[in-house]
């Protein structure tokens, strides 16, 4: 969650191994993971909530560890609750020094949500967007003629360029292995421009996005597919630190406020 720091599933000291005990929410693809790497609480009394994590890698098949499958409103099945009962996991799986877990994570975090901005996803969608738009009639033209429409997704298209251009210089300035704060600064555009790309295709496929797990109401694949993939998409703003939680890292670290 957004206060990451205070997280309390505890892993427990045993001889060689870790005793695990704790639930995580929303772990995606957890159904099809052979391991996880979790941040466990070994230092309850630590004089910062952050110096008591640690790293540590379990083997998903490991007793005690259950997967439990949440639907989404998509109707798809993409993330679960984990749960760990008593998971006994060898200690010599810990990453790196115990206690020290809270950077690894920040470092992992900011390569996560470089990762995530996925602009390549949304050309790819913003280009079909386009295709499909121009095989739209409306009046005498097409959609993509429609002056309204060609502005908004020329908008999206330049927003595009320029958050590639940022992506490449932060990750040319990345070279020495620091975290860098403005990961934030693409994830939370990145999560803006994949949630406007989705909703453009959607308003492309106008009515014929709404018939959704409906039989045989025909609509082509690719409109009946919008609607739920527009609405699937309102997770890019949450996971991997919501956007408000990108704007307080931005105002902090990058503006300095
Ligand atoms: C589809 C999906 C997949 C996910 N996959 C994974 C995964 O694989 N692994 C994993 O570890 N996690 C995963 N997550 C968890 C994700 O990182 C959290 O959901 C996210 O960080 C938000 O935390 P939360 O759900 O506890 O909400 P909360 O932290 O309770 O936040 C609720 C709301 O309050 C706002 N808020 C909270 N604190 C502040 C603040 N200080 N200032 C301003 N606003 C605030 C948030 O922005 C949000 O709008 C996933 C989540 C989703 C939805």
């Amino acid at each position: 969650g957004s206060d990451l720091a205070s997280l309390k599933t505890r892993a427990v000291r045993d001889g060689d191994d870790y005793i695990v005990n704790g639930q995580k929410t929303w772990t995606t693809m957890a159904q099809h993971a052979d391991w996880i790497f979790c941040l466990v609480r070994t230092d309850p009394n630590a004089p910062k909530r952050q110096a008591g994590i640690s790293f540590l890698l379990i083997d998903m098949k490991t007793p005690g560890v259950t997967v439990r499958p949440i639907k989404l409103i998509d109707g798809g099945y993409e993330v679960n609750e984990v749960w760990f009962e008593d998971v006994r996991v060898p200690a010599e799986n810990l990453v790196g020094e115990e206690n020290a877990g809270w950077g690894y994570a920040k470092f992992l975090l900011g390569n996560e949500r470089t990762g995530v901005t996925r602009v390549g996803a949304s050309k790819v969608r913003l280009a079909r967007a386009k295709e499909l738009a121009a095989q739209t009639r409306i009046g005498d033209g097409t959609l993509l003629e429609d002056p309204l429409f060609a502005a908004r997704l020329a908008e999206l298209e330049n927003e595009l360029v320029a958050l590639e251009l940022t992506q490449l210089r932060v990750v040319a300035g990345s070279a020495d292995g620091k975290p860098n704060p403005a990961s934030s600064l693409l994830k939370l555009r990145g999560s803006e421009l994949q949630q406007a790309a989705t909703e453009i295709l959607m308003d492309v496929a106008g009515p014929d996005s709404l018939p959704f797990e409906a039989g045989d109401i025909a609509s082509p694949s690719w409109a009946g597919r919008s609607a739920p993939t527009y609405l699937n998409y309102r997770k890019v703003s949450i996971y991997s630190g919501s956007s408000e939680v990108q704007r307080t890292i931005i105002a902090s670290s990058i503006l300095g406020l």
